[in-house]
């Protein structure tokens, strides 16, 4: 089998946000690197990012510094978060927002000249530097103008379907050109994996169609541990009308700028179930939590803004008991603002620009006049590859990981914002320690069997011919399981039928097969999408079914409540020798006295 060969000293799979971030950080170490996409340059999910990056740059108000930003996200994570993570993630943000600021980003600005910051929910003061409703999209344009005069070598539309080993450690990876169907082998010292998240095992998802679990099942593959993948996070405001647009986001920034959710009897729900853990930190009444989002330092906020998993519990309640919207949602109401701001409809449309836009181009509703209809959607894994908190390094030596494909700093749920810095933070120290790992290595020797059972691999849905089960159908019944019965409320004997349903899944995914040759083939990608689809599906089940409590995104019908005991464990699924997932419990090390101190203060 023909394929191309490069040779880099760092590979970084992925160009989103922490791609990106770590290709500059490792090139500027002065090492050879190598960034390879699925998609063009630009255009990774991380694009699609709307409210913005968390931050305590302090800029809006500042009592806000590293130690509550800490607080607020081991507090948003139920406290499984790797805390060393967490305090990195929370001191280094700002000057990775600085740092971009200075590279050219574009961001909104105070009357004073300084990086706006706005409000997000779980986030106890505005944090989230922003660019309106378009954060992503600057955030990688930036990045990509810095790097692209750095003298990165960038492979687009390619996909990496496996990483090559020599013994322990990672010398490579393997891939295929997505336009030809081509062969590319990647020689590489160390590799970064920055692939995002999973949204595509779930039917409806916020997640860009190159969210499919891939560098999750690489690095299982390759022997690396994945962590925490039963917290997902269904976001609570998707679209969820008209039907072809189901899923697509609707920022929490909607709620930051005053929305405010409603049922079919116009009641503002989120008032009636304020868990405990935030009562203190929560408006007692309407009229407090608008004065919190007009930046009035002594109000608290409104219910609106409380972590994900609770409102999108809150809103799957007023859903079950029939107090939904029409197309099966709820209400969210930016509109009403105008009865307290002069001249409201042009403040939404310069907040929220894209916002105004969606609706009005896709379902045909102004949101400066009438709410909209929303629901949960499938939005973030916290779920990922084990890594070390200070080099991103895996288990696997060589095989580091960053951004949404890693996981440890979010623990049961991740608040809005901490994904951008997240990118940021770990992307720059995945960077710099890849490099370093690769200037104390030689390139490794690349085995010509492990490249021929790839291919072969690779190619076996083309043998089976299209007389074989079309993928799409496989696919398509597994993000119907997944969402039915592995989704936002679980429970043991619905997880159980999903085993059962996954075993069937696999052995339709190994007979399907495709027609025509490798040249724009989407039959033999989506062939090749289930390999990893199938691997995270697995891992979010196992996980899903070990965690016999709620917590976070993951909620157990059958288990309400948090268990005392899990509250000191993450649950890791590895593979062992004969191919099969193994699941384990893992003691979370305990907090040292400082940090601990930090997170009572701040309760
Ligand atoms: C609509 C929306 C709005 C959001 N808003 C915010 C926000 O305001 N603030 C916030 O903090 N977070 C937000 N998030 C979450 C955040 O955008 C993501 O978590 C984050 O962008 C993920 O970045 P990443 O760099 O890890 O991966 P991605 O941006 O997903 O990039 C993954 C890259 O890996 C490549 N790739 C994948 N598999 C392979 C493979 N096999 N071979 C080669 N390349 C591969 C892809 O092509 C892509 O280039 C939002 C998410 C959505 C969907």
């Amino acid at each position: 089998m023909e394929y191309q060969t490069h040779e880099h000293d760092v590979l970084v799979v992925g160009a989103g946000g922490a791609g990106l971030r770590a290709a500059i950080e490792a090139s500027a170490a002065g090492v050879s690197v190598g960034l390879v996409c699925k998609s063009l340059l630009g255009k990774a999910h991380t694009v699609m990012a709307e409210g913005g990056i968390a931050a305590a740059l302090a800029n809006v108000d500042d009592r806000d510094n590293w130690k509550v930003h800490f607080a607020d996200t081991m507090r948003g994570g139920q406290y499984v978060n790797n805390w060393r993570m967490a305090e990195l993630h929370a001191k280094e943000a700002p000057d990775r927002v600085r740092e971009l600021e200075a590279w050219g980003a574009v961001f909104d600005r105070t009357s004073d000249g300084r990086i706006l910051q706005r409000n997000f929910g779980g986030h106890r003061y505005p944090r989230l530097a922003h660019v309106g409703d378009r954060t992503g999209l600057e955030l990688i344009r930036t990045l990509q103008d810095h790097g692209i005069h750095q003298g990165i070598d960038v492979h687009m539309e390619c996909t990496i379907i496996r990483l090559l080993k020599d013994g322990d450690r990672i010398i490579g990876a393997f891939g295929y050109e997505r336009e030809r169907g081509r062969f590319k082998l990647f020689k590489a010292k160390a590799v970064v994996l920055a692939t995002g998240g999973i949204g595509r095992a779930y039917k409806i998802t916020s997640n860009s169609w190159e969210c499919t679990g891939d560098g999750h099942t690489l690095a299982y593959d390759a022997g690396a541990e994945l962590v925490d993948m039963e917290f997902v996070q269904f976001h609570p405001t998707g679209m969820v009308w008209p039907p072809s647009v189901r899923g697509i986001l609707v920022t929490e920034g909607v709620r930051g700028e005053g929305g405010i959710l409603l049922n079919s009897l116009g009641r503002r729900f989120m008032f009636d179930d304020v868990p405990h853990l935030y009562r203190a930190q929560t408006a007692d009444d309407e009229e407090e939590g608008w004065r919190y989002t007009q930046g009035d330092r002594q109000a608290r906020r409104p219910p609106e803004l409380l972590t994900r998993d609770h409102v999108a519990r809150c809103i799957v309640r007023e859903i079950k008991e029939g107090r939904g919207s029409p197309h099966g949602g709820v209400f969210l109401d930016i509109s009403w603002i105008g009865r307290r701001l002069p001249d409201a409809a042009a403040h939404i449309r310069k907040k929220l620009p894209s916002m105004y836009h969606q609706f009005k181009q896709l379902a045909d509703i102004d949101i400066t006049a009438a709410p909209m209809e929303v629901g949960p959607t499938t939005h973030y894994i916290m779920g990922g590859v084990r890594v070390d908190a200070e080099t991103q390094m895996s288990t696997v030596p060589g095989l580091f990981a960053a951004g949404e494909c890693a996981a440890g700093i979010n623990g049961a749920n991740r608040l809005g914002g901490n994904s951008l810095s997240d990118l940021l933070v770990f992307g720059k120290r995945a960077g710099e320690f890849a490099a370093q790992h690769a200037r104390e290595r030689r390139p490794g020797p690349i085995d010509p069997r492990m490249i021929e059972e790839a291919t072969t691999r690779a190619l076996a849905a083309f043998e089976r011919g299209p007389r074989a089960e079309a993928p799409y159908q496989v696919q398509y019944d597994l993000q119907d399981m997944m969402q039915d019965l592995v989704g936002i409320v679980r429970r043991e004997d619905e997880m159980s039928r999903a085993a059962e349903e996954l075993g069937k899944l696999k052995a339709r995914a190994r007979h399907a097969g495709v027609a025509g040759n490798r040249e724009y083939n989407p039959g033999w990608h989506t062939a090749l999408d289930l390999q990893p689809l199938l691997i995270v599906s697995e891992a979010i089940l196992r996980s899903a079914q070990a965690r016999q409590e709620s917590r976070g995104g993951h909620f157990r019908d059958d288990f309400p409540d948090k268990a005392a005991e899990l509250g000191g464990v993450n649950f890791v699924v590895e593979r062992d020798h004969p191919g099969t997932m193994t699941l384990r419990t893992m003691p979370i090390p305990p907090m040292p006295e400082e940090l601990k101190q930090i997170v009572e203060e701040n309760k």
